[in-house]
């Protein structure tokens, strides 16, 4: 009997257009990158731009220009989430049929006295404005193998209601990646390690919709000289897309290889060949490089 083949790998950067590729980014992009090329696999980009409030206007069309000069383009059209909505709307309409999801008028102030859980009626001081929906948890214990962190496990509580659709009408990054994630065929989600504890959510999100669950491999977190989590704006920090060798250069190291070559496809050519994933096991914080 011949061996079932593997699954073709599918890979993806999904950036925020809130402003230029940062260095944080440049980061998660070229791990997400490598990994889809070391796997012979697909590498795709997604555009999050579901938050108006938060978008800059022209930053993802920079971004993907920027992507661009770092050697890193998107194997497929990228995808717009803001062009989605349809979708979301279907997969939410499926969830309150199911008695998943419920319309919550609660404000942030309202659910302070609860630890920011949702108690199990809603307590909406304003109870007539327009209402978010929530996903109903239940609680549950998800586990899942990170190829970089190791074996995680989260207990999700009751009250732990993500929402999913705002009150101001958007739709919410955790309804958006969970639809996306499945809808492009993402086998492996590489993405940095501060979105590692919204990871068993998505799980969980997924398991009710009945989606695949993908692999994950989150990267360490970027540290400042005092050792503490880089600050919005020095994690902010545009990379030069007009001199793309020493940003590249700098990722590379801390992927924990030594950079080899002068032009940015050597570069990633040689990444791609040296790059060890055991390296990095376990490393979930590193000092960012001075650039
Ligand atoms: N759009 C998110 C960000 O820029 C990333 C989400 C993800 O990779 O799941 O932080």
């Amino acid at each position: 009997m011949n061996p079932i083949p593997p699954e073709p790998y599918r890979g993806r950067f999904a950036p925020s257009p809130t402003g230029a590729l940062h260095f944080g980014s440049l980061l998660a992009a070229l791990g997400s990158w490598i990994r889809a090329r070391q796997a012979d696999g697909g590498w795709l980009v997604r555009i999050e731009d579901l938050d108006p409030p938060r978008t800059v206007a022209g930053a993802s069309l920079a971004q993907i220009d920027t992507l661009r000069r770092f050697g890193m383009e998107s194997d497929h059209k990228p995808l717009w989430q803001s062009e989605r909505g349809d979708h979301y709307q279907t997969v939410l309409d499926s969830l309150i049929a199911g008695g998943h999801a419920y319309p919550c008028a609660c404000s942030r102030n309202d659910l302070a006295p609860f630890d920011g859980r949702h108690p199990p009626h809603c307590v909406a001081s304003q109870p007539e404005r327009p209402p978010a929906w929530r996903l109903r948890m239940t609680e549950t214990t998800v586990r899942f193998m990170d190829a970089l962190q190791g074996p995680q496990s989260f207990a999700l509580q009751t009250g732990d209601d993500v929402v999913l659709k705002r009150t101001d009408g958007h739709f919410a990054y955790q309804l958006a990646v969970v639809v996306d994630d499945a809808a492009q065929g993402i086998t492996e989600v590489v993405r940095g390690a501060d979105l590692l504890a919204e990871t068993p959510r998505q799980i969980h999100l997924q398991q009710i919709l009945d989606y695949p669950t993908p692999a994950y491999l989150h990267l360490p977190l970027l540290l400042d000289a005092e050792g503490r989590k880089l600050s919005k704006s020095e994690a902010a920090m545009p990379v030069d897309a007009a001199d793309p060798l020493p940003a590249l250069r700098a990722a590379i190291r801390l992927l924990g290889i030594e950079p080899d070559g002068g032009s940015v496809d050597d570069l990633l050519r040689h990444a791609v060949r040296d790059t060890d994933w055991r390296r990095l096991a376990g490393i979930r914080a590193i000092p960012a490089p001075p650039i």
